[in-house]
């Protein structure tokens, strides 16, 4: 390949199809810095005394956040950053990718914390999914352990007084999430989801994606870059088959018509701004069981947890 476009001295290794740029390594890993940056400020996702904890899964795309946001902490110096980690409970599985979670956190100084199904739930997923099976459920695993998930993150941020929670979503997360509603006819959860969900609701702790924009591919490309550490099996529950088929479609597009991603993530963002206009009245109350911030009466781990 030519010389990088961007600093005109190095080989470039990249072809950017979707600017054009055919970058070497060092501006690479720049440039996704950069990126970052630039979304972080767009979005207001951070102020300048935040306590961020970023939502750490141990997967390439949480722990190439950490390592991004350790690097960008410095231009926020009353900042403070930590990790925070659900073990679902996952045998086999999460208990490798907890390890490699705390490894990556003990190399860059960073504080980990990290909160259990078990612990909060009573049961682990792997106990959830035995008796979702005996009792034949319709609901997926995943089904389960997202909305478990979601929750405990908020526990665990409220519990190590965070004020923001970092999470790793990239480009391709969101751009998948948006069509999902769609084809779903959420249109409230295309309102709900999105870059930065800042508003200020008490007991529930804000939701920035510094890395909504950069592609999944541009995001693996850096880790590897990097040499970070990061879990690489699949889960052995993974089975979101309409999400895949988006995946599959996106990247077909994608390799045909580059910058494909990038045009539904605006268009996305048009039309939140457009719902968000409108003021859409979403009632919030605490849950009668846990009390957790909630839509009804009861928040929806615990409905789904009741009927186990
Ligand atoms: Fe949980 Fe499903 Fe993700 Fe596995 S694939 S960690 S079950 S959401
Ligand atoms: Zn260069
Ligand atoms: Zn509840």
């Amino acid at each position: 390949m030519a010389k990088c476009t961007s600093c005109g001295v190095r080989e470039a290794f990249y072809f950017r199809a979707y600017s054009g740029e055919k970058l070497c390594t060092k501006c690479f890993i720049e440039s996704i810095e950069r990126k970052v940056r630039a979304t972080i400020a767009k979005y207001k996702m951070l102020s300048f005394d935040d306590r961020v904890a970023v939502a750490l899964s141990g997967g390439k795309d949480s722990v190439s956040l950490l390592h991004i946001l350790v690097r960008i902490e410095k231009d926020f110096p009353r900042a403070s950053l930590c990790a925070i980690t659900v073990d679902e409970g996952i045998e086999g599985y999460r208990d490798e990718a907890v390890k490699i979670a705390s490894e990556n956190c003990r190399a860059l100084g960073v504080e980990h914390h990290i909160i259990s199904f078990k612990e909060l739930y009573g049961y682990t997923l792997d106990e959830i999914v035995k008796r979702i099976k005996d009792a034949k459920r319709g609901l997926t695993p995943c089904s389960y352990c997202g909305v478990l998930r979601r929750k405990a993150l908020n526990v665990l941020a409220r519990r190590v007084s965070a004020t923001k929670i970092a999470m790793a979503n990239n480009l391709d997360d969101e751009v998948q999430t948006f069509m999902l509603n769609i084809m779903h006819g959420d249109v409230m959860r295309i309102f709900r989801s999105g870059p930065a969900f800042n508003e200020e609701i008490e007991g529930l702790v804000p939701r920035v994606k510094p890395l909504c924009e950069v592609l999944e591919r541009e995001v693996a490309l850096y880790a590897y870059l990097k040499g970070v550490r990061f879990q690489e099996n699949p889960c052995p529950y993974a089975s979101e088959a309409l999400r895949n088929d988006i995946r599959n479609m996106l990247n077909r597009l994608e390799e045909k018509h580059p910058g494909t991603k990038y045009t539904i993530f605006r268009s996305a963002e048009k039309i939140r701004g457009k719902i968000i206009e409108k003021k859409p009245e979403v009632n919030l109350r605490r849950c009668k069981i846990c009390g957790e911030i909630t839509v009804g009466d009861i928040c929806q781990a615990c409905k789904l947890l009741q009927d186990l």
